[in-house]
């Protein structure tokens, strides 16, 4: 750029000089400076509306080698060149992002902050029948219309996933995924639909075995029992007869829960199924029956029940709720530790059944697979107790079709909290 500028000095110093020389020949200053003056300006002129024109792609570049303007010329096509240049790069990255989500095994569908298509892929045209081009600009919760998914756009409280069917094809299911990002969001939908073909499968296994198992256990239990109380069976054998039945009902248990979960697990609650319960008076019940099995005789059973509290569901399962966190609070508790069973409001109003106990509690690693099938702490203890390790997956499977959830507090040593807590809307 110096060089430039030093130019243009020497030009202006050269055109001073001549305009001098020519002023002292002729006599005429004023007439030779105005020539010199209006020269340069002139030339200024044609070289910047020459600059000017090219800019403005309407004339070719002008050539230039010298001075400012040649200096402005060179850097201007330099930082042209540079914008190609990137813009190339913008475009082949864009490129490689848009093939990079062409090849996506699930549909993306781009939205703005007005829920506004931006783009999509092909995949979406296949699976929610979005196409990222004739359906740019139109709302996505006008083209996806299952209530439940709605959710997933409002502003207020969003849920981040839900389940739909495709638009597309009515066997094809569907997860879809909204993620937020900037003032826009990318919705995501996977075929899940070999996943729930699989898990149906294993569901019916599951019951169909259970059905299977359920008529020779009860025969087998039945037989036990007729030889154990036979007079003429002696003594040992009635002992290994006895340790032979505690096993077959055990067994049974495992299989009518099995039969509970997979119920619960290939139905949706519906409301025809539920009634308002009045959860004090029916636990009261639940609580006095249990006193008189020998797992609950003699025990110290405090109850806090609201008498006001009346909950909407299915009776049934609301009640095998109390039971499974009752029973399992009287199991993992010796006898003279205390429980308190409890129906109130917890402190954000919620409905909540609560089993408080003194017992053995549960160490912090466990707690959150306690609700899996077949989980438990010490598996031989359970067994010895009389569990079956399905106890807390039927009180959760329950619990979600009421729309509620479980919480466990629990110190190893000193006793555990399960509380059972559903939505306001339950509450009458
Ligand atoms: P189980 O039939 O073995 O009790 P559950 O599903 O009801 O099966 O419970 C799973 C495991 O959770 C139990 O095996 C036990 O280890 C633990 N558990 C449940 N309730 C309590 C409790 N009140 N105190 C201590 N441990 C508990």
């Amino acid at each position: 750029m110096q060089q430039a500028i030093s130019f243009e000095r020497s030009r202006l110093v050269g055109v001073a000089a001549a305009t001098t020389a020519l002023g002292a020949l002729t006599g005429n200053w004023a007439v030779c400076y105005a020539i010199g003056g209006f020269g340069l300006a002139s030339y200024n002129i044609w070289r910047g509306t020459q600059v000017a024109r090219w800019l403005t792609a309407s004339g070719p570049e002008p050539a230039l080698y010298e001075g400012l303007w040649a200096f402005l010329v060179s850097q201007i096509h330099r930082e042209r060149q540079q914008n190609r240049k990137n813009r190339r790069d913008i475009n082949q990255l864009l490129k490689r992002y848009r093939d990079s989500a062409e090849a996506l095994p699930d549909a993306a569908v781009l939205i703005d902050n007005q829920r506004q298509i931006q783009w999509a892929n092909s995949k979406a045209r296949e699976l929610l029948g979005i196409d990222g081009v004739a359906d740019r600009g139109h709302r996505v919760d006008n083209l996806l219309r299952d209530p439940a998914v709605q959710p997933l756009f409002a502003s207020h409280n969003p849920v981040r996933e839900a389940q739909t069917q495709s638009p597309t094809d009515e066997k094809v299911r569907l997860t879809l995924r909204l993620s937020r990002f900037g003032s826009g969001a990318l919705l995501v939908a996977h075929d899940i639909s070999t996943i729930l073909a699989a898990q149906e499968m294993r569901q019916t296994f599951v019951a169909n075995a259970s059905h299977e198992l359920r008529t020779p256990l009860t025969v087998i239990a039945g037989h036990l029992e007729l030889m154990s109380d036979d007079p003429h069976t002696d003594a040992d054998t009635v002992q290994s007869l006895r340790s032979a039945m505690r096993e077959s009902d055990r067994m049974l248990m495992i299989v009518e829960d099995l039969l509970t979960l997979t119920s619960l697990e290939h139905s949706q609650l519906r409301d025809d199924q539920c009634v308002d319960i009045a959860v004090a008076a029916e636990t009261r019940q639940a609580i006095e029956a249990l006193t008189k099995t020998p797992l609950g005789a003699e025990r110290n059973i405090a109850m806090d029940l609201d008498p006001t509290l009346r909950l909407r569901g299915r009776s049934s399962e609301i009640m095998s709720v109390v039971q499974n966190l009752l029973s399992n609070a009287l199991r993992h508790t010796d006898a003279a530790g205390q429980i308190t069973v409890r129906w109130q409001r917890d402190a954000d109003g919620l409905p909540t059944f609560s089993v408080e106990d003194q017992g053995d509690g549960i160490a912090p690693e466990h707690l959150n697979h306690l609700t899996e099938r077949f989980y438990r702490v010490d598996a031989g203890r359970s067994r010895e107790i009389g569990g079956t390790g399905l106890g807390l997956s039927i009180v959760k499977h329950i619990l979600s079709r009421h729309g509620g959830d479980l919480r466990i507090d629990s110190r190893l040593g000193e006793g555990s909290t399960f509380s059972a807590r559903f939505p306001p809307l339950r509450a009458r």
